[in-house]
């Protein structure tokens, strides 16, 4: 793929790093591209702050073992930007760093490391992988230049991340006794654009991840970089009244190869609003059918091109840019320059300084009012920043993950997911609509016409006890029901299949009984069948004082002990932000109380469960 590593690719970095003259790298666990932002953007300060050269790496294309040979290059450092995702694990690229610190016994005397980590605290294991790898390369012997930096997703991570960096610089210089030069010089650009004028277009990337015209001529096997074009069969609204929208969609996988299980979630990769593509190509007078080349100015770099090159700036800005998100301050910081109005400029400078005045105001004007690129564009008129610039400082549009919500004992040539159509107004009077629910809403099959997604499935952790027998307690309110679903859809098939099926318990929680009690009348089926033994709903709206699930998991506290008590699997899915806190507080004071445990004992024994896998979250925010 033209995303892949360059020409000049050597698998030990220190012998790469002394044929170019650098003493600085910077290893990058990422999954949504932050991380490896951060670690660019490290690699290019070195030289400013009196370092040579450095590079940013993806830890998955080289050699570990090498890290104990950085000391043959002369005040060589190793920076460490990793992301900790899921619960507590390592992103895909850095799971093998990871494994090697884990299992590893290497001396890593003389080599001088600092770790900035990239966690979210709505989360159970926030930085659990910065802390990680903080830890271990001590343990192992090396010298920690700076302390542990620790960026909250949930936050401001970009200030998080800058304020780090402040400070990690000068101690840098001192560690190694080099005189500061830094101040925050011009910024370099990363990627040299090439316009091309009269190429076949055929040649073009016309939204393919990674291998061109991978969405036309489609080969299994299929997974992120290749996606299924998956014809959607059915998209139908699950609410019943209200003003919010949750569609039941089912997408078709026959002929794929494509395998899924209960528990599973479907990565779905959207396409962002063509009006405002349409837009942000005429505030800046850009013609958005020009097809262009960026590639990287360092030779060196993991990465050739940011996104599939060639393409065009409308197939950048619709398919491999996320232009709906609000900017982060570096991206504003980079572009100053293009703001003509001396007044606009200074406004710019302003709000990107790493000032506490200069972040209040970022986080006031950007963050809490939610400007977007297209809102910046508008409220500063002569802010014009050249279109090739900018696509190369956007971050990428990310796939959207779903909770698949069938079971493919069922289902074998379908995928179903439940989505929440996510609209919102902003402070400033402006209608955010999500970009990948938006887009899904637009997917209905009508007669002949089918429309197709491009999907691929992500195996999870979520699953079902391997035996039948095995009661579970499953708690899901709003969509976080969706995975629940499938789970009783598999159990249901065992039973018809003249298994032995154990007690199959969900907590469901939603608004009102009339309006989005999704699925009602699918799960009075199945508690009729036997299949789902109880159903307890909690209506938050329907009486003066609010009910959710975890009131009522409270008031059954006896029964919920028993079934635990019996081995029972417990799961919860939905909500990170607040549910899945409060009903973890519950079960808590369920197993102390009814357990007869002291707080900490009870601690203790969910942990327990946790890590036999008979406690399972599947939680987003
Ligand atoms: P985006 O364009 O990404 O916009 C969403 C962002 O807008 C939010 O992150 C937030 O920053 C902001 N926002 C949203 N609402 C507001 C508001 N009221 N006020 C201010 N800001 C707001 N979703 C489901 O519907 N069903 C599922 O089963 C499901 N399963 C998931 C499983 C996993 C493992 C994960 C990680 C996520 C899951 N999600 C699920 C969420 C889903 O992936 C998307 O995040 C969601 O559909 C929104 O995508 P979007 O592109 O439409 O919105
Ligand atoms: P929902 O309909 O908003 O909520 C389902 C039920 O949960 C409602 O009855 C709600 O009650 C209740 N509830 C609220 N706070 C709770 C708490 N602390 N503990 C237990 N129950 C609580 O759910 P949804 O639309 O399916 O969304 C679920 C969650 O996922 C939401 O919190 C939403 O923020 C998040 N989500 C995020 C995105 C995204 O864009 N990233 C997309 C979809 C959903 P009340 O509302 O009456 O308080």
């Amino acid at each position: 793929s033209t995303l892949q590593r360059s020409s000049s690719y050597d698998p030990c970095f220190v012998t790469k790093m002394k044929n170019s003259g650098k003493n600085v790298i910077v290893f990058y666990g990422s999954q949504t591209g932050t991380a490896e932002d951060f670690a660019t953007r490290l690699a290019k300060d070195s030289v400013r702050y009196g370092m040579k050269k450095g590079m940013a790496a993806d830890p998955e294309e080289f050699e570990m073992d090498d890290l104990a040979r950085l000391r043959e290059i002369e005040n060589s450092l190793a920076i460490f930007c990793v992301a900790t995702y899921g619960e507590g694990d390592p992103t895909d690229n850095a799971q093998e760093l990871y494994d090697w610190l884990k299992d590893g016994n290497s001396s890593l005397e003389d080599l001088n490391y600092a770790v900035f980590g990239l966690g979210n605290k709505t989360y159970e294991h926030y930085n659990a992988m910065g802390r990680f790898v903080d830890k271990r390369l001590e343990e192992l012997g090396a010298t920690r230049v700076f302390e542990l930096g620790e960026g909250d997703d949930d936050g401001n991570i970009e200030e998080d991340f800058v304020t780090w960096r402040e400070n990690f610089w000068p101690a840098v210089c001192m560690h190694f006794g080099i005189s500061e030069v830094g101040e925050d010089v011009c910024s370099m650009r990363q990627f040299s654009v090439t316009v091309h004028k009269d190429i076949d277009r055929e040649k073009l990337f016309t939204g393919e991840p990674a291998r061109l015209h991978s969405l036309v001529k489609q080969k299994p096997p299929f997974d992120v970089k290749n996606p299924y074009l998956a014809p959607v069969l059915e998209n139908r609204e699950l609410h019943k009244g209200g003003d919010r929208s949750c569609m039941h969609i089912e997408v078709d996988i026959s002929g794929s190869k494509i395998r899924y299980d209960a528990g599973d979630h479907l990565g779905v990769y959207p396409v962002n609003d063509p009006e405002l593509v349409d837009a942000i190509g005429q505030r800046l007078g850009a013609d958005l059918d020009e097809a262009f080349t960026l590639t990287n100015v360092d030779e060196d770099a993991s990465k050739v091109h940011p996104f599939p090159c060639p393409t065009t700036y409308r197939t950048a800005l619709t398919h491999y840019l996320d232009i709906t998100s609000t900017p982060r301050s570096n991206l504003l910081k980079e572009l100053v320059e293009y703001a003509s109005d001396p007044a606009d400029k200074d406004f710019l400078k302003k709000l990107t300084a790493p000032t506490p005045e200069g972040k209040e105001q970022f986080n006031s004007w950007v963050l809490h009012d939610h400007r977007t690129l297209l809102t910046i564009l508008d409220d500063l008129p002569s802010f014009r920043p050249p279109i090739d610039h900018l696509c190369e400082l956007l971050p990428k549009l990310q796939p959207r993950y779903y909770s698949i919500s069938s079971s493919s004992k069922m289902h074998p040539t379908s995928v179903h997911i439940t989505a929440v159509l996510v609209e919102y107004t902003t402070p400033t009077g402006k209608l955010q609509k999500g970009v990948a629910t938006s887009w899904l809403k637009l997917k209905q099959p009508a007669g002949e016409v089918q429309p197709a997604i491009p999907v691929f499935v992500r195996k999870s952790q979520f699953r079902l006890p391997f035996k039948p027998t095995v009661p579970i307690i499953m708690i899901g309110p709003g969509t976080g029901v969706a995975p629940f679903r499938g789970f009783i859809q598999d159990r249901h098939i065992a039973k018809k299949e003249g298994k032995p099926v154990g007690e199959t318990v969900l907590y469901f929680g939603c608004r009102h009984k009339s309006e989005d009690f999704i699925y009602a009348d699918e799960l009075d089926q199945y508690v009729s069948a036997g299949t789902l033994t109880h159903l307890h709903a909690a209506f938050s709206r329907d009486q003066p004082q609010k009910v959710y699930v975890q009131h009522l998991l409270k008031e059954n506290a006896a029964d919920l002990w028993r079934l635990i008590d019996a081995g029972a699997h417990i799961y919860v899915c939905g909500d990170a932000r607040h549910m899945a806190h409060d009903v973890d507080e519950v079960l808590l004071d369920t197993v102390a109380s009814e357990g007869k445990l002291d707080r900490s004992a009870a601690q203790d024994y969910l942990k327990r469960l946790r890590s036999r896998g008979r406690y399972s979250c599947d939680i987003w925010s």
